[in-house]
């Protein structure tokens, strides 16, 4: 396989290697975490020989609401973003799993910590990507002592690059204790997500998440979660849940375009359940996975092919 960093990349305006797309030291978003990002997969599927890109729209749609809600001048239509996209992956020839990043960032290279009067410029690469947390076993997971950010101070729904030093406290912290990830609860003391992923628990057979002011990302998983079960005839809930809640749910599981479907064995050293997937998951799990490889005719909507 060719070195990904070989492949290309879209950079200031332009297509180039993925090496070459570098930034001065002194642009304003390094300074002052001054941008916004997305994170998208494409799964490739060998039998079908094509690779798919999992709602393509739905991450444009939330990209132009973050550049909303942080003052940016970003308003690329989505069939250039699209067309981007595609061009870059088959352009980069990627016949494999692979996580895409685009980002908007502040360009100047001005000084004082701002969002108007600053130039903002929109970039996307390639990387390839099977499983960023462990989905073949179950996540140990604590509830961290960090507590995430609020709406009223830096906006989890707007995936801003500054408020994932918030996630890095946690995850570091988590990790450093020995678990696999982290739990945030919000402040008012309810559960609100993990470091980079929305969080579900299973309670008498109802799918139960925290509801979008729970000072969670908007996550595009998770809101196919709540789709696919609803299609499975779940009882769905979006309400706060608390901590103690987590300890005694049937299942909990992670989502997220990283995660993808990450079931919880455990948290703050309580069993769940009874240490396995259990059967919720489980089902969401196989269909999520065989619909993002384009096996699942009723959800190919969901899926933009690159070839
Ligand atoms: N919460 C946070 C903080 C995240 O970084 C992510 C990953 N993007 C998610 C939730 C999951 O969102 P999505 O399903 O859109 O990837």
């Amino acid at each position: 396989m060719e070195n990904f960093e070989n492949k290309p990349a879209y950079f200031e305006g332009k297509f180039l290697p993925l090496k070459d797309a570098n930034l001065n030291i002194r642009t304003h978003a390094l300074q002052y975490a001054t941008a916004f990002f997305g994170g998208m997969r494409a799964y490739y599927n060998n039998s079908k020989k094509n690779l798919y890109l999992f709602r393509l729209e739905d991450h444009h749609t939330r990209l132009r609401q973050s550049g909303k809600i942080l003052r940016f001048h970003w308003a690329m239509p989505f069939a250039e973003f699209r067309d981007i996209t595609v061009k870059m992956l088959r352009d980069g020839e990627w016949r494999e799993n692979c996580y895409l990043r685009p980002f908007i960032y502040k360009s100047d290279l001005s000084m004082s910590p701002r969002l108007h009067n600053v130039e903002d410029k929109f970039a996307i690469y390639a990387i390839p990507l099977n499983d960023y947390l462990d989905t073949t076993r179950g996540m140990k997971v604590q509830v961290s002592s960090w507590v995430r950010l609020s709406d009223t101070q830096i906006p989890a729904r707007a995936k801003a690059t500054g408020g994932y030093i918030n996630s890095a406290l946690a995850k570091s912290e988590a990790l450093e204790n020995g678990f696999d990830e982290a739990i945030f609860l919000d402040q008012r003391g309810f559960v609100s997500e993990g470091s980079a992923e929305n969080i579900f628990i299973v309670r008498g057979g109802k799918l139960i998440t925290p509801g979008n002011s729970s000072a969670i990302l908007e996550g595009i998983t998770r809101r196919s979660v709540l789709q696919l079960a609803r299609d499975l005839g779940i009882e769905t809930e979006e309400r706060d849940i608390s901590r103690t809640e987590l300890y005694v749910a049937d299942e909990v599981f992670f989502s997220g375009t990283g995660a993808q479907i990450a079931w919880i064995e455990s948290i703050d050293r309580r069993t769940i359940g009874d240490g396995k997937i259990g059967p919720v998951t489980e089902k969401i799990r196989q269909r999520f996975f065989s619909l993002v490889s384009g096996e699942m005719s009723e959800y190919l909507n969901w899926l933009t092919p690159v070839y």
